[in-house]
């Protein structure tokens, strides 16, 4: 467990806030803060092989969303907006939330209480819906022993720290209390893919494919890109289902083609994709994609040079 760790979106430290929406879930219409920045920088930016950007000091609306009342994946792009927040003053007070991000040790206190938050039965349900948030509104010190709890029961806990926001003219306590827009995790995305709510739109399966297999790439971030990737049957189905669906006539989609082909152990196939020219930006992309699967290196891996 490390304190502070998670989002600090609203710490004007590191960005400074834009207006937020509130966008409605297109299925049970609950409400979630759809932030935007006034300035923020591309400081501390990470960019990795499967196409994944991590900008700490300029953070991106996430493309896909997950409900955090009705666990619908969606496209915020595409949700209702109901109004609009403008933050005014940071009144400074923080607060901590508490979120469930992986299930340690299975007992039935955690389950009870993972049950609730989700209001879904089976284990599988449960596991699903990581990371939960089970507390908020909490001062520094019930954080710290509720989250101690919260590991005697088996969760690994994560803190979320926010600093209390003041808004302009009056503002809905529903609005105030929504949560941020959140990503799925692997296991929502292919739930969604499995089911083909999207199935026949191509734009918005490309999307999910890509994000599943970058959110099951998450965890190897910055791991030994060497060490052999065990996919599990799901992801590598999609994997496969993603080379399916790429074009080789784009060349964003080839070169990512040739990354997923790879990240496959399909190393010639891909050697064989890059050989075809591809415009010069993407030049750190290949050379990097290229030597890895020179040498039979299956894992993601991070880019470094200039971008
Ligand atoms: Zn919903």
């Amino acid at each position: 467990m490390e304190l502070d760790r998670g989002l600090c979106r609203t710490d004007t430290r590191c960005v400074r806030p834009g207006p937020i929406h509130l966008l409605t879930c297109p299925r049970c219409g609950a409400f979630a803060k759809d932030r935007t920045i006034g300035s923020g920088s591309s400081m501390g930016a990470r960019f990795w092989t499967d196409g994944k950007g991590d900008m700490p000091m300029l953070p991106q609306r996430p493309e896909v969303a997950r409900c955090q009342a009705c666990g619908l994946v969606h496209f915020p792009k595409d949700a209702t907006r109901a109004g609009t927040m403008t933050i005014v003053e940071e009144l400074g007070a923080q607060s901590y939330a508490l979120r469930v991000t992986a299930i340690r040790r299975k007992s039935i206190p955690l389950f009870s209480l993972l049950r609730l938050k989700v209001g879904a039965w089976s284990e599988e349900a449960l596991f699903a819906a990581l990371p939960v948030t089970v507390a908020t509104g909490l001062t520094h010190l019930q954080a710290g022993s509720r989250a101690e709890v919260l590991e005697k029961m088996g969760a690994e806990v994560e803190y979320v720290v926010t600093i209390r926001e003041g808004y302009e003219g009056p503002t809905p306590r529903e609005w105030i209390e929504a949560p941020d827009l959140a990503p799925p995790g692997e296991r929502d995305l292919l739930a969604t893919l499995a089911r083909g709510d999207f199935a026949p739109n191509r734009e918005a399966v490309l999307t999910l494919r890509i994000k599943a297999w970058q959110a099951g790439n998450d965890a190897r971030r910055g791991a030994d890109s060497v060490a052999a990737v065990a996919w599990s049957n799901e992801a590598a189905e999609n994997l496969e289902a993603l080379v399916a669906l790429l074009s080789e006539d784009d060349p964003d989609e080839r070169l990512m083609k040739a990354e997923a082909l790879r990240e496959l152990g399909r190393f010639e196939t891909c050697l064989a994709l890059l050989a075809r020219p591809l415009p010069g930006k993407y030049e750190i992309v290949v050379r990097t994609i290229r030597s890895l699967a020179e040498r039979n290196v299956p894992g993601v891996a991070e880019l470094r040079g200039s971008f």
